[in-house]
């Protein structure tokens, strides 16, 4: 029984720039028959914000409190613990994730642009030192060189949207995954994920829903990240994908997204 969509944004419902098609028609459908739906990214680099203008420029209705990023759901985490005596030490595409992370009032530090002497002095005033880390394509030895630095006063690795690949079929690139895969060599801590595939993020979309997470129908283009982020939420889950022999853990499967019509049609139950 569906009671509402999540939608993956980046190869599910854009290409970069270009809307895939059948989104807009998606999307109309839902409105007018009055099925709730938002959406899900893992995107670090660009807020809810600029997510609603950039889906409104493409012909899709998308509210900002309809969008959830991963840095969504480090929000949450960060408002239920103790941030007193912590420093969150932040790595990111262009400063975008320390940004956010600053605006919540908590002690944070860019590892980007802080000296490696300035980072150890610092993190010495604190009880407990979090790093954090993101996608970021300007990651390079000198970062992995000053968390080394660190590595003593670490108490905590947390990653944001740790997927292997983005970018659509055809195109994919390596995301975030190596620069954990990296950083937890060096500070041995294994690291707690936010965002997808972690199911909590989910469940906190299925609340802003007014639905049980199990009445959720997440679309997505990744077998890991959405498909697994549905499979450990207990939702039911779509693959949009032109690869017909992938293996996967998918409730349905389509080759293109104008085929999700008629799942939500035939599966949906309205509540309004
Ligand atoms: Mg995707």
């Amino acid at each position: 029984m569906i009671k509402a969509i999540v939608f993956d944004l980046d190869g599910t419902i854009w290409e970069e720039n270009n809307i895939v098609h059948g989104a807009v028609e998606l999307i109309n459908q839902l409105n007018s028959n009055g099925i709730p739906y938002a959406f899900l990214t893992n995107t670090t680099s660009h807020t809810p914000r600029y997510l609603s203008s950039k889906a409104k420029a493409l012909g899709i209705q998308a509210y900002e409190d309809q969008i959830f990023t991963a840095v969504s759901h480090l929000e949450l985490a960060i408002e239920k613990i103790d941030t007193d005596d912590t420093l969150f030490v932040v790595t990111g595409e262009d400063s975008v994730l320390f940004q956010q992370i600053a605006a919540t009032g908590v002690s944070a530090i860019d590892l980007d642009t802080s000296k490696g002497e300035q980072l150890a002095e610092f993190s010495q005033h604190f009880s407990k030192v979090i790093l954090i880390s993101s996608f970021n394509r300007n990651f390079s030895y000198k970062h992995i060189s000053k968390i080394f630095s660190i590595r003593n006063t670490l108490n905590e690795y947390w990653v944001v949207g740790n997927d292997r690949c983005y970018g659509a079929k055809g195109k994919k690139l390596i995301a975030a995954s190596w620069i954990t895969a990296a950083i937890e060599e060096v500070v041995s801590l294994n690291h707690k994920p936010f965002g997808k595939p972690n199911g909590e993020t989910v469940k906190i979309v299925a609340e802003s829903l007014g639905v049980k997470v199990e009445e959720v129908l997440l679309v997505g283009d990744s077998e890991y990240s959405d498909i697994g982020a549905a499979s450990n939420a207990g939702a039911l889950s779509c693959l949009v994908s032109s690869n017909s022999s992938i293996e996967t853990k998918a409730t349905y499967v389509v080759e293109s997204l104008d085929k999700v019509v008629q799942i939500i049609l035939d599966k949906v139950v309205q509540i309004i």
